[in-house]
């Protein structure tokens, strides 16, 4: 019998909700392009409950005790005494969340001995050593699409606000004022702007046909091009480079995967070559940003706003600079764990779980890592090697 070890985030302040604002969720078909839905033989939870946080325990509890399996949920993530580096040394499958990561780093794999597959309940596997998972013979998988329209409807939201300056305009109202032209005075039109993404897979095609009908300028770049029919239906400009394309952006959103090839690609030189009071939405990975980088370029008017949902390490500490930083729409990592995402991840995780205990294969489009080798999704979009360094510093949140 296996011992399942789940690390998600904390239930909400006031505790687990006893009832919603809304009564369940919209009902889809499938997703763009043709993905099923995950598709468990059966669920045990109610969608749009919340399943992501402790006590939610992505309602899979009851599903595996009747198998005899044991499941271990915390909060309790960082450093050599939580819970997690605790139950580790005897757990056959982990199970965490980008949102609050329990990061997977080659000295805790070293201690899993037991461990045979890592499960991202989410989008994001960077949070796992994916080189020493190759080198161990650890299974990856992530609910590929689960979050992806999610995010994208968070990416437009972000990019609207920063342009038009809604929170510090949000903010004069609650501090009583009327301020207009503190308002005004920071806020412009997205129409006609040039907006790129870096990265038009799942996240950053949708945002790309979600700003359409704004009447923008669209561009992205990637590292395979997108069919010529969808090119042409999105009036989308493409660029082999990532600098060539920010010279031209007025606003630029980052939809790609944390993996070496991606790690810092927003330093100071790259964010120097962008146009002045342009515009950055990362809601893929904060690692994909230099820290400090993002910081003087808004102190200094490089660039006009910052927003985004990642940060790194998570939770990020109490002094992280991009807390206090001028003109900043970040929020905790959010976008991609709605009600409607975490019933989808949800699902997800307890297909593959299903999957695995009938020893039957996962979809390819779930795998990132399997056999030694990056595998499925993993081998498109992801390079091997090790994009955790540093993640200790997230035990500083406690202190
Ligand atoms: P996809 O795999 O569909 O798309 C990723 C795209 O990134 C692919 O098209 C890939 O290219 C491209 N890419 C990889 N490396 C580079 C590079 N060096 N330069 C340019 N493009 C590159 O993933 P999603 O769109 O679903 O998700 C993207 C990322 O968003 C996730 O990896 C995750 O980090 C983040 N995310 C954040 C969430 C949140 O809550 N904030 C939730 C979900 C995801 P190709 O395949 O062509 O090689």
């Amino acid at each position: 019998m296996a011992k399942i070890l789940c690390v998600l985030y904390d239930d909400p302040v006031d505790g687990y909700p006893n009832s919603y604002p809304r009564d369940g969720l919209p009902s889809l078909n499938g997703y763009p392009g043709g993905q099923t839905l995950p598709s468990p033989k059966t669920i045990d939870f109610m969608p749009g409950r919340l399943l992501g946080s402790v006590s939610g325990e992505l309602g899979l509890r009851k599903f595996l005790e009747r198998q005899g399996h044991s499941l271990f949920v915390t909060a309790d993530k960082d450093g050599p005494n939580s819970r997690f580096e605790k139950e580790l040394p005897d757990a056959d499958v982990v199970i965490s969340q980008p949102f609050w990561p329990a990061y997977l780093t080659a000295e805790r794999f070293a201690k899993a001995k037991k461990l045979r597959l890592a499960i991202t309940a989410g989008i994001g596997s960077d949070h796992v050593d994916l080189q020493a998972a190759i080198e161990r013979g650890v299974t990856v998988a992530e609910i590929t699409y689960s979050n992806s329209i999610s995010v994208s409807e968070h990416v437009v939201m972000m990019i609207l606000s920063l342009v038009r300056n809604y929170l510090p305009s949000y903010g004069w109202v609650i501090r009583g004022g009327w301020n207009i032209a503190d308002c005004a005075s920071r806020s412009y039109d997205l129409e006609g702007m040039h907006v790129g993404t870096v990265a038009a897979g799942r996240i950053g095609t949708a945002v790309l046909r979600r700003l359409k009908p704004f009447e923008v300028k669209l561009h992205y770049t990637d590292r395979h091009r997108l069919p010529a029919a969808v090119e042409k239906e999105l009036g989308v400009t493409f660029h082999p480079g990532v600098e060539e394309m920010v010279k031209v952006c007025d606003v630029v959103t980052i939809n790609a995967p944390l993996h070496p090839e991606t790690e810092h690609m927003f330093n100071d030189a790259l964010i120097g070559k962008m146009k002045r009071g342009a515009y950055l939405v990362n809601t893929a990975r904060g690692k994909i940003c230099d820290r400090d980088a993002v910081v003087r370029a808004l102190e200094s008017g490089q660039l006009a706003g910052y927003a985004g949902d990642v940060w790194f390490p998570q939770p990020a500490p109490k002094d992280h600079p991009w807390r206090t930083m001028p003109h900043h729409g970040m929020t905790p990592h959010i976008s991609g764990t709605s009600l409607s995402a975490q019933a989808r991840y949800a699902a997800g995780v307890r297909e593959i779980l299903e999957c695995w205990f009938e020893n039957r294969p996962i979809r390819d489009e779930y795998l990132i890592v399997q056999g030694g080798a990056l595998a499925g999704a993993g081998a498109h979009s992801y390079s091997a090697g090790d994009a955790t360094k540093g993640a200790g510093e997230a035990a500083l949140f406690q202190q």
